[in-house]
């Protein structure tokens, strides 16, 4: 009985062993492994996903059936054909990357949107207004009176043609970033070269330099973003103004948040000029700041 018992327990432990060591086995296969080269005769999910791909490439294969056989092979054939590749019928990097690359490229030449076109480019585009910060409504892929709204808003802010019309010019525009809107009650003093913002603080600004009597006991460091202190770098409470915000000081100019100091706190804003009589001269003002996009 006892013998028999441990048999038992030794080929139990046999079959452990057996399916621990092919386990083992497949997932290092898995690990290690490229996609399989496909051609005539394999099955397999890799065959299905490769035959829908062939069929949205217009390199018709027939049914996804999973089964690589002679409609598959002639559709790999012809893909290969225009591509330039050799016309093996076997899919291995070269193909699949041809493959990629076909299916990178736009299907069809984009056309111009306005109000009353639907399909997958207006949701697209409504999918890039939103992310923008125009609202028009829900992505439905209709282009309705909330998204021509938003376009010609994109196009006021973007200062070309306001004309609801996404044409290359707006989609040039969305393609890169924008400026926020401007808000029609803030009018900055004298209307003078103060660039599109989003926001205007009235602050208290003081002035430092980088030398070692205006960042005792920091002297030469850099910033606390880690830019060099210089001309443009100011330091402001991060509650008020976040760093990296790039900003328009009024009788400074462009600038960017990038440090922080112990007593610029609330409302307050440190400037850094390029030498320390520069900001003697500055001293102490109210000024504006306006916050950009
Ligand atoms: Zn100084």
């Amino acid at each position: 009985m006892g013998y028999l018992l441990s048999k038992q327990i030794r080929r139990i432990l046999e079959i452990i062993i057996a399916v621990v060591f092919v386990l083992a086995i497949g997932s290092g296969v898995q690990a290690a492994s490229e996609p399989r080269n496909l051609y005539w005769g394999c099955q397999g999910a890799d065959v299905a996903a490769l035959q829908t791909q062939l069929n949205t490439l217009n390199f018709n294969c027939g049914n996804v059936d999973g089964i690589f056989g002679q409609k598959t092979n002639a559709a790999v054939v012809d893909l290969q054909k225009s591509s330039n590749l050799k016309a093996d019928g076997i899919v291995g990097p070269q193909t699949r990357q041809a493959i990629a690359n076909l299916l990178a490229k736009p299907s069809a030449p984009t056309r111009n949107l306005y109000q009353g076109c639907t399909g997958n480019d207006v949701a697209e585009l409504q999918k890039k207004l939103k992310a923008a910060g125009f609202d028009c409504g829900p992505v439905d892929g209709i282009f309705g009176p909330q998204t021509n709204a938003a376009v010609k808003a994109l196009q006021k802010a973007c200062g070309i043609t306001i004309d609801g019309v996404v044409g290359p010019q707006t989609r040039a525009a969305l393609a890169k970033p924008i400026p926020a809107p401007k808000p029609e009650t803030e009018t900055p003093s004298r209307g003078d070269s103060v660039p599109r913002y989003t926001k205007v603080l009235n602050m208290v600004a003081t002035a430092y330099c980088p030398c070692n009597k205006c960042n005792y006991p920091y002297g030469g460091q850099p910033t606390y973003i880690g830019l060099p202190l210089g001309q443009g770098i100011v330091a402001v409470d991060p509650n008020v103004i976040p760093l990296r915000t790039r900003l328009y000081v009024e009788g400074y100019g462009e600038a960017i948040a990038a440090d922080t100091g112990g007593a610029i706190k609330g409302n307050r804003i440190d400037l850094c000029f390029p030498d320390h009589q520069s900001a003697l001269n500055f001293g102490i003002k109210n000024i504006k700041v306006y916050v950009l996009p």
